[in-house]
Formats: structure tokens, C-alpha cells, sequence
């Protein structure tokens, strides 16, 4: 009784014809920088919803065909003539019929193409990706499928993450979108909980290779700590620590592009950090890398917590003892 009386006031404060969040940025089009319009829709949610680092499960709201078509309505206002690239985000599956319905994403899709949209990002669990979703988006415009990987290790994926979803799905997936013409976008999770640093870090390069064929690019997703998640339990017990961005710049260093890495929450205790003199500068060192992906401005970065990170590792390494993945 009082969780339905709190989901309806959750729905009362909520104006479900008005998307999460819309801001215009840079991002890469074709190897340029161009300008792009990111769109986060206020869905039902992911129905997977088991992830042990994401937070989003408690962001959903049952939003209507009509809610979700008046909030993309609302996002275009923000828009510009200039931009060529949108970028759609539900914290889910664009392509779940139960979050997307039908109706609302075919809508979207035929006003981006009215507006002569280059590129379309959408985000997507594999199973929901078939030859009829893929050709629903790229009879349209051109789209890229961006997949949650997080780790080319299925054991990882599985155990430390729950994902739910092996790497043979994902290139399964990736061969339908290539095959009709499509681009797919992997992201991998920069430190997943139970992975020391130099495991999550060594575990995100050797995963880059491994999810390079089968990807047009790679994101490099550095863990946040986000509310009522597994790995919120294990910080506040003092078991997890988010990646350093040392980290962070090592497998941006190592893996051949194009490999973006937006900082979200840089410098916060929350998110992935250093020793607070430095985080600013390498996180936007970082951005920089985004649009130019020339890593000779990385190589030069320093400062005094480095060898903390390097001895941090080393340590780690000795008292992990037996890895545990
Ligand atoms: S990370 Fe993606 S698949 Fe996992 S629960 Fe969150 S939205 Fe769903
Ligand atoms: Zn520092």
C-alpha cells in the first residue's frame, strides 16, 4: 500500500511529457568533430534490471507511447539546424518493445529523418537486436547500436556485473547490424566490483582487443557509484573504489582507436578519481582525446600521485594473492 502510494506521488511529481535530461555537445562524426544533441527519455526502465553497478532501475516511470513522443518533442526544442548527430538515451533498451513501444519509436524515427539526421545512437541489450529492429532504424538514417558489453570476459560479466548476456550474443549482435549496414558502439566497464585496479584495468585493454572486431568504436565507461546498486553496498563497507584515472589513461593509451571515454563524475568520490589536485586536468585531458584520439597529450600527463597508483597496484596485486578472475 505504501510503496503504490509512493509510486503515485513519484508519478504526480514527474511530468512524463518532459524527457530526463537534453544538452547539445561535440562528438564524432566520420572521424570529426560535430555537433550532437543527447536525449535521456524518461521510460519504464531496463527490464533486465540486475546489473550490480547501475542505478537506473530506480529512475523508470510508465510513461505512454504519447508521453514518450511529447518528451522527444520536447528535447528537438533544444536542437539546432547544426546538429547532426542524436544521440538517444532510455537508461534501457531503445529496441525493448515493453520500454520503446512500437508506436513512439517508429515516431521518433520518422521525425529524425525528416530532419535529415546523420547519425543516430541508440542504446540496446543484444537479445532485442533482430534483422526486423535493425532494419526498422537503418530504413530511416544511419544508426549505431551502442551494446553494454562492459567486458569481453564472460566470467567477469557474469559473476562481477550480472549482465546477463555472454560475448557470443554481442557478436552475434554485431553481425546482424553489420550485415545490414549498421555501426555498433561497445562499451566497456572501466572496473567492475571484485576486480582489483590493475585486474579491471588489465581486463578493459585485453577486452578492447577482443571486442574490436566486432565494434566500430569503443567506449570506455570509468564506474560511477550509483545509488541502490550492489556496488553502493560494497563502497559504503569500504570494499570498492572507483577506477583512478590513471587507470583510465593507461587503456586509452594501449588500445588502438577510435576509443572515446567520457569522465562522468571525474574527481568525485563517487566516480572515478586521483588525488584531487590532478582529477580536473585529466579529465578534461580525456575530453580532448575524445575528438582529436591523438594519445600524445596522455603520454604526458603526471603528477605526484602516480607512483601512489603504481605502488597501490602492486600491493593490491600481493594481498589479491590468487586473482580472482
Ligand atoms: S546496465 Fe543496462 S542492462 Fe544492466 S540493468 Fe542497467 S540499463 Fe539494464
Ligand atoms: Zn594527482
Amino acid at each position: 500500500m505504501a510503496r503504490a502510494r509512493a509510486n503515485r506521488d513519484k508519478e504526480r511529481e514527474l511530468d512524463l511529457t518532459r524527457p530526463v535530461s537534453v544538452w547539445r555537445s561535440k562528438d564524432l562524426l566520420e572521424g570529426q568533430p560535430a555537433q550532437s544533441l543527447t536525449v535521456i527519455l524518461r521510460t519504464v526502465g531496463c527490464r533486465w534490471n540486475r546489473c550490480t553497478m547501475c542505478g537506473y532501475a530506480g529512475e523508470g516511470a510508465p510513461a505512454s507511447a504519447s508521453d514518450l513522443i511529447a518528451q522527444f518533442g520536447s528535447a528537438l526544442e533544444r536542437s539546432s539546424p547544426e546538429v547532426s548527430v542524436v544521440k538517444i538515451y532510455t537508461s534501457g533498451s531503445f529496441l525493448d518493445p515493453a520500454e520503446m513501444p512500437v508506436q513512439a519509436r517508429d515516431e521518433i524515427l520518422k521525425r529524425l529523418e525528416r530532419l535529415a539526421i546523420k547519425k543516430l545512437v541508440v542504446e540496446t541489450r543484444p537479445e532485442y537486436i533482430t534483422e526486423q529492429t535493425v532494419e526498422t532504424c537503418l530504413s530511416r538514417l544511419p544508426t549505431e547500436f551502442a551494446i553494454g558489453l562492459e567486458t569481453a570476459n564472460d566470467l567477469i560479466r557474469d559473476k562481477a556485473i550480472r549482465k546477463g548476456f555472454t560475448f557470443q550474443d554481442f557478436a552475434i549482435a554485431s553481425e546482424v547490424v553489420h550485415r545490414q549496414g549498421g555501426s555498433i558502439k561497445a562499451y566497456l566497464l572501466l572496473k567492475p566490483p571484485l576486480l582489483s585496479e590493475g585486474q579491471a584495468m588489465r581486463d578493459a585493454i585485453s577486452s578492447a582487443r577482443a571486442a574490436r572486431s566486432y565494434s566500430d568504436i569503443l567506449s570506455l565507461n570509468l564506474c560511477n557509484v550509483q545509488r541502490n546498486t550492489v556496488v553502493e553496498r560494497m563502497w559504503e563497507r569500504g570494499e570498492y573504489r572507483p577506477p583512478w584515472l590513471w587507470s583510465a589513461i593507461e587503456v586509452l593509451k594501449s588500445v588502438p582507436g577510435p576509443i572515446v571515454c567520457d569522465p562522468v563524475g571525474a574527481g568525485t568520490r563517487r566516480g572515478p578519481h586521483n588525488c584531487g589536485a590532478c582529477d580536473e586536468g585529466i579529465a578534461e585531458a580525456i575530453r580532448v582525446h575524445d575528438l582529436s584520439q591523438d594519445i600524445t597529450p596522455l603520454q604526458k600527463l603526471d603528477c605526484q600521485c602516480k607512483s601512489t597508483w603504481k605502488e597501490l597496484m602492486e600491493a593490491e596485486e600481493e594481498s589479491f594473492g590468487a586473482a580472482l578472475f
